[in-house]
């Protein structure tokens, strides 16, 4: 008899296998995590499981592309928004596919450079974004100090994390525009961290795919979020100092129309003068 979950392959519990109820058509048993998982696809399976096989139910998982987030499990591991896209509901298979397809495509413009193990997230964002949500830009991601790798991207409206481990439901988590305050970045050896301040908390993420990807995308984001104020201070001390050039041209000339400094040498100044603007 099996004492690994068909599924998971996490050790079955005595609960797991108490009734016989998880017991599959090819003797396969489930875990009860992973009937919740799968029961929340196809509510049929808790009536029938025993109908089904395992590869039954991996097609369930795997091609269930209508995998909506699950509170119960989000709870125990942080306290953080879930996305539910009410505006959209689910999608058609049609529009699910069509809806893929445009979104591999604006990865392909981004040039997008994500591990493999990013596939399963990709898969989710027709669910996630809005029908006109475009990304702008996408990284690989992790909450920092957890095990949820995922993606991290950004549209016009939002940050969003997504993390979806194999035969799991996608842990998913927005941060609107008008809720974040800044952004920042601590450069790492082998993983940067990109926190996300928002109104009410600070969120961590490290980055381990590849550490220059994350740091462009800390980049582009940063030019959303962050107001640039070094940058206005520079342009001040510019136009301070193109003044002082300026005042210093007048008085050259003055130089020159008192005969003190001859053609040749105002003109050398000028040029000296003006290469400093
Ligand atoms: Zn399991």
């Amino acid at each position: 008899m099996n004492n690994r979950c068909g599924l998971c392959g996490n050790e079955l519990t005595s609960i797991d296998t108490m009734l016989g109820e998880n017991l599959l058509s090819d003797g396969n048993i489930l875990c009860n995590k992973c009937l919740e998982k799968a029961s929340i696809i196809n509510e049929e399976l808790l009536s029938d499981l025993h109908q089904f096989s395992i590869k039954d139910i991996e097609n369930l998982v795997q091609n269930g592309a209508i995998i909506q987030e699950d509170k119960t499990e989000e709870n125990t591991v942080e306290n953080l928004p879930i996305v539910i896209n009410s505006e959209q509901g689910l999608l058609t298979k049609d529009l699910y596919k069509k809806r893929l397809k445009e979104i591999k495509q604006q990865l392909d413009q981004l040039k997008a450079n994500l591990s493999m193990f990013a596939k399963g997230e990709i898969k989710e964002l027709p669910n996630i974004l809005a029908l006109d949500e475009k990304i702008l830009a996408i990284t690989d991601a992790q909450f920092v100090k957890t095990a949820d790798a995922g993606i991290l991207l950004v549209t016009p409206k939002r940050i969003i994390s997504v993390s979806k481990a194999m035969f799991s439901l996608a842990k998913v988590h927005e941060y609107l525009n008008e809720n974040i305050l800044e952004v920042s970045f601590v450069k790492n050896f082998l993983s940067p961290i990109i926190k996300i301040h928002t109104t009410d908390k600070i969120v961590e993420f490290e980055s381990f795919f590849n550490k220059d990807y994350a740091e462009d995308f800390y980049n582009f984001i940063k030019k959303i979020y962050n107001k640039e104020e070094p940058q206005k201070q520079s342009e001040e001390v510019k136009t301070v100092s193109s003044e002082a050039v300026f005042e210093q041209l007048e008085k050259l000339a003055q130089l020159k129309e008192s005969g003190i400094l001859t053609e040749d040498e105002f003109a050398e100044q000028k040029k000296r003068l003006l290469e400093k603007l």
